[in-house]
């Protein structure tokens, strides 16, 4: 019994960590007070049950299988193999946050170049295509894989916890801030602040806009956390800083320039 306890841990936490990082979110804006964010609605139309039912269907099922992989490598000898440590003092102080930042930064990298992959002709229907159902994305749409691509999300775990030394407190860090950029890339809401738009952060990270517009579009926008992989690439929609303004001053300004700078466009 204990034992069961202690291998459905990893599970248990990553469906809490859903329920909560994306299911508060939803509730918010698409059950209790969906028009009050009205402003902040990236796409017009509105999402269905039915789609929202498949988005929580599948996530539950990623979060299964990559608790199960945590579990194998955690609680097996494979353990041995990654660079996982229990003794906080066995490092520096800043080295727990400066691990996390890395775990990031390789997720990006992992991230882009999978989800490229994935997108190839080859490889879409039986890998990605479950994902880009959910055209117009939700919250819940933040782990909606279909098994194997759910595997290949998964595998950043092993691949962090082998590259880099890694302290539980860091491990579930990674995994929080992830799911907190993940969910904020589903949203369907943009809740950026004014001041992103002129700092140098929004040349180089990736907001809801950013996400929501590989969704709509199919290709393009493949990046996770960050623009830069999509820039040096050639690979960010080239409408995207445009799309990110319309909203932006839809939110924040009188949105009339705009209206009337798109219709003289037309
Ligand atoms: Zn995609
Ligand atoms: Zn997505």
């Amino acid at each position: 019994m204990e034992e069961l306890f202690k291998i459905s841990g990893p599970t248990v936490t990553l469906l809490i960590r859903y329920f909560l990082i994306a299911g508060i979110p939803f509730l918010i804006l698409y059950m209790l007070w969906p028009t009050k964010f009205s402003k902040n609605k990236i796409q017009e139309r509105l999402a269905q049950n039915k789609d929202f039912m498949r988005e929580f269907a599948h996530s539950i099922k990623t979060n299964l299988i990559l608790g199960g992989i945590i579990a194998v490598i955690v609680f097996t000898p494979l353990r041995a193999y990654t660079q996982i440590y229990l003794d906080a003092a066995a490092y520096p102080s800043w080295w727990m946050p400066v691990s996390v930042l890395l775990a990031v930064l390789v997720h990006d990298t992992y991230f882009y170049w999978m989800h490229r992959t994935l997108h190839h002709p080859a490889l879409y229907k039986a890998t990605h295509l479950m994902h880009h159902k959910s055209t117009n994305p939700t919250p819940l749409a933040s782990f909606s894989f279909n098994a194997i691509e759910s595997v290949t999300e998964s595998l950043i775990f092993p691949i962090v916890v082998l590259l880099i030394p890694m302290h539980p407190i860091a491990l579930v860090s990674f995994g929080v801030l992830s799911t907190i950029v993940n969910v904020y890339g589903h949203l369907g809401f943009e809740v950026a602040p004014k001041w992103l738009r002129h700092s140098f952060l929004f040349e180089i990270v990736n907001t809801s806009v950013h996400h929501n517009l590989h969704h709509e579009k199919f290709n393009g926008n493949y990046g996770y956390y960050f623009r830069i992989w999509d820039r040096l690439m050639g690979t960010e929609n080239p409408d995207y800083v445009r799309q990110y303004d319309v909203i932006q001053e839809q939110r924040f300004g009188s949105g009339v320039e705009l209206k009337i700078a798109e219709e003289c466009k037309m």
